[in-house]
């Protein structure tokens, strides 16, 4: 069992939702949203693997190889389980709708958050009516290297003060809208940087759990 850190008892212990094209899933993933979950007590983390837009450039994998991949390197972790709703959607759907789904089915006082790496906070406001998203859920975000903790614009900066909390307290006591910037473990691993190496065939045992390099393999994915 994780240890957790909380000074308080928990009134209704958080939910958090992770999405991602998981093409693949790797360690830069995994690690630092398990030393999340720890770290802040989640109740479970729910993986949604995306479904991408047709115009946007599309995953190597097929949505069933993704989905395996993701199914394998979850097996270890019992608070981690897999959504397909957005895979199984014929239509891309945007996160806010996604958040909205699960706020229904939750009801409106269980906290629910939403995980995201450094990188995707400073694109936040690129995302379909991402000023709602905090009345839908809190966001959790991990830290990513290579990427700056502040917004470069003064109007971002001032949204994620004005929402930024420091007590992981809040993300239980709460049900939404709060923005926890998490010290969680650096890998500088991507998806991208792992199918380079695959083409070339340099061994990625070291950025990925085993079977899902070795699904990888037996799949013929990324050559
Ligand atoms: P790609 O290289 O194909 O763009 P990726 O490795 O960035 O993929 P995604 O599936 O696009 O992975 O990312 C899903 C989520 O995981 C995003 O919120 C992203 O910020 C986060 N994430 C990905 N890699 C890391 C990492 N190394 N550290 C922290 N967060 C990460």
């Amino acid at each position: 069992m994780p240890k957790t850190n909380h000074k308080m008892p928990l009134i209704n212990q958080a939910i958090a939702l992770y999405g991602g094209t998981f093409d693949p899933i790797h360690y830069g993933h995994l690690r630092p949203v398990e030393a999340l979950s720890g770290l802040i007590g989640l109740k479970e983390v729910i993986w949604l693997p995306n479904n991408i837009p047709p115009h946007r450039p599309q995953p190597e994998a097929s949505s069933e190889q993704r989905l395996e991949m993701v199914r394998l390197a979850l097996r270890p972790f019992a608070s981690f389980k897999v959504d397909t709703r957005e895979l199984e959607k014929p239509t891309p759907s945007y996160t806010i709708e996604t958040l909205r789904d699960f706020r229904q089915e939750i009801g409106d006082k269980q906290p629910l958050a939403f995980i995201i790496g450094q990188d995707s906070l400073l694109s936040i406001n690129t995302w379909h009516q991402w000023e709602s998203l905090l009345d839908v859920c809190h966001l959790l975000v991990c830290a990513r290297p290579g990427y700056q903790t502040h917004f470069e614009t003064p109007q971002m900066q001032t949204w994620l003060e004005q929402h930024q909390t420091y007590q992981q307290e809040d993300i239980h006591c709460l049900p939404a809208g709060k923005i926890l910037l998490a010290d969680t473990p650096l890998y500088n691993i991507s998806a991208t940087d792992i199918r380079a190496r695959h083409k070339v065939g340099i061994d990625c045992h070291d950025l990925l759990p085993n079977r899902v390099e070795d699904y990888i393999r037996q799949q013929k994915l990324y050559q």
